[in-house]
Order: C-alpha cells, then sequence, then structure tokens
C-alpha cells in the first residue's frame, strides 16, 4: 500500500498494522522527517520515497526520490498499489484524496480536511475512514436504519480549566491532551472543539445523515452512539487507540485482538457532559454549519492559519476561534460551486486571516 505521511502518528501506527499483518509497503511520504523516514525505508524498503522540500533530498537514503506535493501526486501515479493511506495532516491532503480517487484506488481517510473542505465534490465511495467516531459508526451501523448519529468528544486539554484562565494559557498546555497521543494541529483542535466540528461534517459526507451531534464522553472509551427509531441506543466502546481503525482500513478481515478490551467494572464510571460555547466557542456555528456544509473550507483554512499562529505564539488560545468565526461570518455567503473554486475560497480565505 502507499501510506502518506508515513512519520506522523497516525502514519506510525499504520506501519505497526502493516507489520502485524504482513502488508508491502510501494510508497511512504514525509514533510520534514527525514531521519524517521530513513529508519521506515530501511525497515519497510519501499519503491518511491517523497520528501517535503527540494533541498532534503539529498538526505533521504533511497533511489527513487521524490519531493513537495507535485512528488505526492506523481507517486500516486507511478505506484502500483491499491490502496492509499491518507494520513497528511490539513489541507495538503486534499489533491492527493481527489487523484487517488480518480486512480480508482481505495482510499484509508485519515485527512478529515478533505472532507471538511471539499466533501460537497468528493466521491466517498471508495473511501474507508480512520477516525475513531467515524470508524465506531461503521461497526455500528451493520446495515441498520439510524435515527442519529452521535460521536464523542474528550473536551480536550482545557475541560475543567477555569474559563477566566483559557486567554492565557500556554502552547504546551494545549498540546497535553488527557486521552490521546497525536500530531500538533489535531491535538489543538481537540482543545478548541474545532476538531469535533470538522468530525460531524466528516459524518455528515460519509453518512449523509441528517441528524447528527456529539457530546463529550471524558474517558474517551465510546466513541460514537447511534439511536434507533425504535427508541434504543448503541455505543461503540473501545481502549482509544487508534490502530484499531487503522487495522480494519488496511485489512477488512480482523480476526485478532488489536488493542485490550475495556474492563468496564475497573473504569467503574463514565461522564457525558454537554458541550458548550462558553468554553467551546467555536460551538456557535456548530447548526448553522450543519445546515451549510460547504462552508467547510472557511472554518478550515481560517483555522490553519489561527493555529500556526497560536503554535508560533503571535496569538492567544481564545484568538484561534475568535479569528475562525471572524472568516466564517466574513465568507458565509459563499457557495463554491466545484473542486477547484475550493481552492480558490481557501487561498482567499487564507490571506483575509492572515490579515
Ligand atoms: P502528524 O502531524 O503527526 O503527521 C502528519 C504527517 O503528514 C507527517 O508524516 C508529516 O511529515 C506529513 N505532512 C505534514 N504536512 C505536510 C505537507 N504540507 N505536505 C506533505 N506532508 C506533510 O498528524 P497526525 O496526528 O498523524 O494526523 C494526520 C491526519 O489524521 C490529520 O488530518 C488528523 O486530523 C487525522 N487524525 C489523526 C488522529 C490521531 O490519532 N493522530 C486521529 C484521527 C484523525
Ligand atoms: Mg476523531
Amino acid at each position: 500500500m502507499i501510506i502518506l505521511g508515513s512519520t506522523g502518528s497516525i502514519g506510525v501506527n499504520t506501519l505497526i498494522m502493516a507489520k502485524k499483518f504482513n502488508l508491502k509497503i510501494e510508497v511512504l511520504t514525509a514533510n520534514k522527517n527525514v531521519d524517521l523516514l530513513n529508519k521506515q525505508i530501511k525497515k519497510f524498503n519501499p519503491k518511491f520515497v517523497v520528501i517535503g522540500s527540494k533541498n532534503l533530498r539529498k538526505q533521504v537514503n533511497h533511489k527513487k526520490v521524490f519531493f513537495g506535493g507535485e512528488g505526492i501526486l506523481e507517486v500516486l501515479n507511478l505506484a502500483k498499489s491499491k490502496l492509499v493511506v491518507n494520513a497528511l495532516v490539513g489541507f495538503a491532503g486534499l489533491k492527493p484524496t481527489l487523484e487517488a480517487i480518480k486512480l480508482n484506488k481505495k482510499i484509508a481517510l485519515a485527512n478529515k480536511e478533505s472532507l471538511v473542505v471539499g466533501g460537497k465534490f468528493v466521491d466517498t465511495s471508495n473511501i474507508f475512514p480512520i477516525d475513531s467516531e467515524h470508524f465506531g459508526l461503521w461497526y455500528l451501523l451493520n446495515d441498520k436504519k439510524p435515527k442519529k448519529m452521535i460521536i464523542t468528544a474528550s473536551g480536550g486539554a482545557f475541560r475543567d480549566t477555569p474559563l477566566d484562565e483559557l486567554k492565557n494559557v500556554t502552547i504546551s498546555e494545549a498540546l497535553n491532551h488527557p486521552n490521546w497521543s497525536m500530531g500538533q494541529k489535531i491535538t489543538i483542535d481537540s482543545a478548541t472543539m474545532t476538531n469535533k466540528l470538522f468530525e460531524l461534517l466528516e459524518a455528515k459526507w460519509l453518512f449523509n445523515i441528517k441528524k447528527l451531534d456529539a457530546i463529550i464522553e471524558t474517558k474517551s472509551l465510546i466513541h460514537a452512539l447511534i439511536d434507533f427509531k425504535d427508541g434504543s441506543s448503541t455505543a461503540h466502546i473501545a481502549t482509544a487507540n487508534m490502530q484499531l481503525p487503522i487495522a480494519y482500513a488496511v485489512n477488512k478481515k480482523i480476526k485478532t485482538q488489536i488493542v485490550k478490551p475495556v474492563d468496564l467494572v475497573k473504569v467503574g464510571g463514565l461522564e457525558f457532559r454537554e458541550i458548550k460555547k462558553d468554553r467551546y466557542a467555536i460551538w456557535e456555528i456548530k447548526d448553522d454549519i450543519l445546515k451549510n456544509p460547504h462552508l467547510g473550507v472557511i472554518v478550515n483554512s481560517a483555522n490553519e492559519i489561527a493555529v500556526e499562529k497560536f503554535l508560533q505564539k503571535k496569538i492567544g488560545f481564545l484568538d484561534i476561534s475568535k479569528i475562525t468565526l471572524k472568516a466564517y461570518q466574513k465568507f458565509h455567503n459563499v457557495k463554491p460551486l466545484s473542486i477547484e473554486e475550493i481552492f480558490i475560497i481557501d487561498k482567499e480565505v487564507r490571506k483575509f486571516t492572515q490579515k
């Protein structure tokens, strides 16, 4: 298979699953982490490799090294594998998703931003989600007709922080996720709850369902719930470990234990909370964006800029959502009519947000 973003949190876990199931790796890609990429090349012997920029090419120990976003697209065309794991982060993941669809490859999609920004124009029939909540929904669905789908959130790094302290929190505090170990961007997105907003959009495009919501479950043991018409509900319970969704995404027939079973007696109790907009300002637009899911591109582009500025210490934590909401208002009337327009809108929103 092809692994895009092999040096990231999802990429590394995918390689662990590849080893477990004896799957061959045809392509590995990394943005800047040459050291880890070289180790992965030695261990998995891929046919093609892609690194983020031309000047890093010489440091990569491989005969066929491509570079940049174009390099990823080239390699997708050269590779014979029918399965692509897209574990890139951010808008950069969209073009590879579109290219893989064009090439009729199956996509194990961790890059939720592809659907958040372009969902309206992305054919999801060959996509299997690598996201614990959507995997949970898929697991629960089982050909039954759902009434409502609910995904859970951990509440992120600041779920218990007094509200008046939020404006002064630091980067390392924001990166200290209570339950999951993930890449920087998604960890910040969890602290602001933007990640859950993205996942509602992701669920909308994947399952084509109107009734969707999210609640906080503080232990991240329940990942998804489905309400049925008869008044009953099911919940998907599993240890917080991405290897489970990844295992199903790369190898449909799972017959062995992938994660440690949850011992409910040891867990003792679970706590559920409502997601409130006084703590998570972005939640203000939840209902509106579910009615206007084509606006995902606005939230994503503005959020990418704002998160970057926060990580550069140029803005405070609360400014991330403030800036994103401002862009959302400014571009609220935008109606993309094609995937090409998504790229134009993305650029415009970035320009506005930078200012
Ligand atoms: P990460 O930051 O750990 O890894 C990102 C990978 O993409 C790295 O290999 C990096 O080298 C590469 N990359 C980054 N920017 C790039 C660019 N511009 N061009 C080419 N390559 C680039 O991120 P992650 O936590 O593994 O998340 C990856 C995706 O999966 C994100 O969309 C995230 O929302 C989603 N996701 C992650 C988790 C998780 O547990 N980590 C869970 C669900 C969904
Ligand atoms: Mg998730």
